[in-house]
């Protein structure tokens, strides 16, 4: 492609982009098509000539868009949010046209020593101390993929790499059935296996991990003979939102010498606001913490923060420095890709520098702040309607609930059909979890345009439905 047809289509992009944006609260949310409705209007094979751009541009807006969920939509208030706040995106277009493979210091040193200065900006945003350093993932499961290798070298003094898992005492790590699958990922990844990830008991609204259950799983483990290396706290899980006591859990687990990973890959976001870090006070003390400014913050995906308390350790478990990856006389400065599985890393720093001094720490704040309080607002309208029943109260800015029937009732065919018929009318998105077994769904708002109004439609949507469900039931 020749320099003024690229400048033609870029800028086609761009305009196609920012339209899209402006225009999205239009479409229904959730894609709106059946499996292999897109896979069938795909040619069978690559073409043996180039095709001209309009016509692939065009088969872009016509095969392609149909077939889209529409994360940007003000109205997304399904699984968590992926914002990517308009500014991230120009950045984004900026990254995409250098092309940049940022895995060392010397092939591209603005990427790494903008990433080391966001990590500090991050850092001090959510009021952690000084001593954490940290990179940027791709995601919270590389991240806590990161923290079990950790955990498990150093349980196994550094010889897990070399001489394998055989041959050892089983390794234990223990967390909640709170937790996100990226731990259960990260287990089986590691050779752990899921038989040595230790599920203790929850307690309260919380549902936060149980630390005197956990010092006794942790003795009685040892007498047994097993080698107990680590604990997978969180705050803010992604089925309910649920939170550990994370100063409790980290005395017990250092008492025990264990390391301690945190994932807040959501509510991390929210730690901007001083008002919120009580979910997580004693975080300043954990051994790794992750949250994802590519969910809630608004940096586009993907954007993850792992903030360490060791780099050593991550370093000592990770590095490989085959010659061809040698940085001749730049000793001292930092290799990030020793500090990730992958060693190829995208500059990823620059959507946050462009977000962070666009929006300003205030500005985001208040945006989070709008979200909690309009999730409250549409639980309230649930809570005061008898055809809706609370299942978890709204931690920040989520909760979960169901439709009742008329005899105030309800089962999981009644709950999966509402939301069907939510979904297929495409005013607003909503996904479903188990609480205590019985599907619910869930709400959070989040989503970087959302408006009050966007409530608003929410909460005239559920209702509406509720009073349709009402009269096929009364019609049978
Ligand atoms: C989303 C989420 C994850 C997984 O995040 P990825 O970046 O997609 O790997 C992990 N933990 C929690 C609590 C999450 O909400």
């Amino acid at each position: 492609m020749k320099t003024d047809e690229f400048l033609e289509w870029s800028e086609k992009a761009a305009r196609w982009g920012a339209n899209y944006r402006r225009d999205v609260r239009d479409l229904p949310v959730r894609a709106q098509t059946s499996p292999g409705d897109i896979a069938k209007q795909i040619a069978p094979q690559p073409p043996e000539h180039g095709e001209s751009m309009d016509k692939i541009f065009a088969d872009f807006e016509t095969i392609i868009m149909p077939g889209m969920t529409h994360w940007q939509h003000p109205r997304f208030f399904a699984y968590f949010p992926a914002n990517a706040a308009p500014v991230s995106a120009v950045a984004e277009y900026l990254v995409t046209a250098l092309a940049a493979q940022c895995m060392l210091w010397q092939t591209s040193p603005a990427a790494t020593e903008l990433e080391t200065a966001m990590i500090g900006w991050l850092r001090d945003a959510l009021g952690l101390p000084a001593m954490f350093t940290g990179s940027i993932q791709d995601s919270a499961s590389s991240a806590t993929l990161n923290a079990v290798l950790v955990m498990r070298e150093r349980a196994l003094g550094w010889k897990g790499n070399t001489e394998g898992l055989g041959g050892q005492k089983p390794i234990r790590i223990y967390t909640t059935n709170q937790v996100h699958t990226s731990i259960d990922r990260a287990i089986w990844v590691s050779g752990i296996g899921s038989a040595n990830l230790v599920r203790i008991p929850t307690s309260g609204d919380s549902r936060g991990m149980d630390a005197k259950a956990l010092d006794a799983a942790i003795r009685s483990d040892l007498e047994s003979g097993y080698l107990p290396a680590g604990v997978i706290a969180c705050t803010g899980g992604t089925s309910i939102g649920a939170f550990d006591d994370i100063a409790a859990v980290v005395r017990v687990a250092h008492a025990h010498g264990l390391y301690v990973h945190v994932d807040a890959a959501w509510a991390g976001s929210a730690m901007i606001c001083p008002e919120f870090r009580h979910f997580w006070a004693g975080v300043e003390e954990a051994d790794s913490i992750v949250f994802n400014p590519h969910k809630w913050l608004g940096a586009h995906f993907d954007c993850s923060i792992q903030f360490i308390r060791s780099p050593e350790d991550l370093v000592r478990t990770l590095a490989i420095q085959p010659e061809y990856l040698k940085t001749s006389g730049k000793d001292g400065f930092i290799n990030y890709s020793e500090w990730s599985v992958p060693l190829g890393r995208r500059f990823r720093a620059l959507k946050l520098w462009f977000l962070l001094r666009y929006h300003g720490l205030e500005g985001l704040r208040a945006m989070i702040r709008n979200h909690v309080r309009w999730a409250k607002k549409v639980e309230r309208a649930l809570a005061e309607d008898s055809r809706f029943e609370i299942l978890t109260k709204p931690f920040l800015s989520l909760f979960t609930f169901r439709p009742l029937k008329a005899e105030g009732t309800t089962d999981d065919a009644h709950v999966q059909a509402f939301l069907d018929a939510i979904n297929n009318d495409g005013r607003i998105y909503l996904t479903q979890t188990r609480v205590e077994r019985a599907l619910v769904i869930r709400f959070q708002a989040g989503q970087f345009d959302m408006t009050k109004a966007d409530a608003d439609t929410a909460i005239e949507v559920l209702k509406e439905f509720a009073g349709r469900f009402a009269e096929e039931q009364i019609r049978g």
